[in-house]
């Protein structure tokens, strides 16, 4: 296992990343035939129960191990590392988990919930993909309609990762009818609460056991299941940091992976030509320094969320949105780059599809990462943005 993305702390036996190594071992073990059936990762889920990963960001009084973003991303980046899909299942539920933690507000229906995912490892699937409207989070079609004191929602959700296996899906919504398509609001479903007919198979290049499929959700439930806060600005505060920082987590850790495994052959190589390495060893000091700028990268954007995640004013500053948005588009670019250097590396051994020494798993995969909000929008959205940027005067500002 390569070296956490965070730097290292005492971890007590029992920590989350402890933890996350046994399920990753679990995970890895199934990776492959996860990806060659398209299948949910099963046994890596179970494995993650049994380890009690689903609830670490509840708070501990309310059963959860009470960890914040940091151990959050090392658990993604561990199981990065062993099974692409494992992790990014696993990230994309504990991005939910992180909106409802932070905007529940008093409501005792969102804290009973949070017990409810600790003690009984509920894994929450997301909704915010709908119709053709694609990675446009901040816009949505289908209403919240209330009567007679209970609330009701019918989406078409083009996408959503492992829907058929979730526990709950917490989905974005317009407020009402007449409300603009901006005017969201965040919704929790339970299982009980909902059925989804399927609309469309997963059969893609990579990430195929997240098995995202299209469904029409139909749902209904309380009131109370819908978060207090606007999704206005859950959005800026929880949903697109620990978005991008978790699923940099996962990409960094496939990058990880293919950089372990171009060492593992450059090695080999050496120890059987008498210690001439292969022509490719010399792309692996640059596969190692790509990993390394995108681990930092990460690192750092952690570090400053964590020190403003009690601001909300900086938190929706032009210098923390524009820091955040780009450290999904220059983590996604570092995690490509990474894994064809990896590639390179291993040369003919890496672009089999077989053999210890194989990228191909790890290309596919990561391949997603740019399109998963399609790069060239984040860009485009932030275009207007970036123009009123200064240009620091320091290298050390
Ligand atoms: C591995 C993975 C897991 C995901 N999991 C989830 C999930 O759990 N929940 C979720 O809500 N979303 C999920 N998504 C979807 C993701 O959030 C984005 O919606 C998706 O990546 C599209 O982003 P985009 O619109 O920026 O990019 P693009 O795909 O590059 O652009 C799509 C645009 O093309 C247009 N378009 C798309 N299809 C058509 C069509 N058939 N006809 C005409 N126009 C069309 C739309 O206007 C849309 O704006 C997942 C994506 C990936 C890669």
């Amino acid at each position: 296992m390569a070296v956490p993305l965070t730097e290292p702390v005492a971890i007590g036996s029992t920590g989350p990343r402890m933890r996350a190594r046994v399920a990753g071992e679990i995970a890895a073990r199934h990776a492959a035939e996860v990806d060659a059936a398209a299948r949910f990762p099963a046994e890596a889920f179970e494995a993650i129960r049994a380890q009690r990963l689903l609830g670490i960001q509840v708070p501990s009084a309310l059963g959860g191990d009470g960890v914040g973003i940091a151990e959050v991303a090392d658990v993604c980046y561990q199981l990065g590392q062993a099974c692409s899909s494992t992790a990014m299942t696993y990230a994309m539920h504990q991005i939910k988990c992180a909106c409802i933690l932070r905007h529940r507000g008093t409501s005792v229906a969102l804290e009973r919930l949070l017990r409810k995912i600790a003690s009984e490892q509920l894994l929450l699937a997301s909704s915010t993909t709908e119709g053709q409207g694609g990675g446009n989070i901040r816009s949505s079609e289908a209403p919240v309609l209330h009567q007679d004191g209970r609330i009701s929602l019918e989406r078409r959700a083009s996408v959503i990762s492992y829907g058929a296996y979730a526990d709950g899906i917490v989905t974005t919504a317009r407020r009402a009818p007449d409300a603009d398509a901006s005017d969201q609001v965040m919704v929790v479903f339970l299982k009980s609460d909902y059925t989804l007919t399927r609309l469309q198979g997963w059969n893609t290049l990579g990430m195929r056991g997240t098995c995202s499929e299209g469904y029409t959700l139909e749902a209904a439930g309380a009131p109370e299941q819908i978060l207090p806060e606007p999704y206005a600005d859950i959005h800026v505060r929880t949903m697109v940091p620990t978005a991008h920082l978790l699923w940099g987590s996962v990409w960094a850790g496939i990058a990880a992976s293919a950089v372990v495994r171009a060492q593992a052959f450059v090695r080999t190589a050496v120890r059987h030509s008498g210690g001439q390495p292969p022509p490719g060893a010399a792309q692996f000091g640059q596969a190692l320094s790509s990993l390394r700028t995108l681990r930092s990268l990460l690192s750092s954007a952690i570090r400053t969320y964590e020190r403003h995640m009690h601001d909300p004013k900086a938190l929706a500053g032009m210098e923390f949105q524009s820091m955040i948005t780009l450290t999904k588009v220059e983590a996604s670019e570092l995690a490509v780059s990474t894994v064809l250097r990896a590639l390179r590396v291993c040369g003919l051994s890496g672009y089999r599809c077989d053999g210890e020494f194989s990228i191909e798993r790890q290309l596919r995969d990561v391949l997603s990462s740019p399109l998963m909000i399609n790069n060239e929008r984040i860009l485009a959205n932030l275009a207007g943005t970036m123009m009123l940027s200064p240009i620091p005067s320091s290298v050390s500002e």
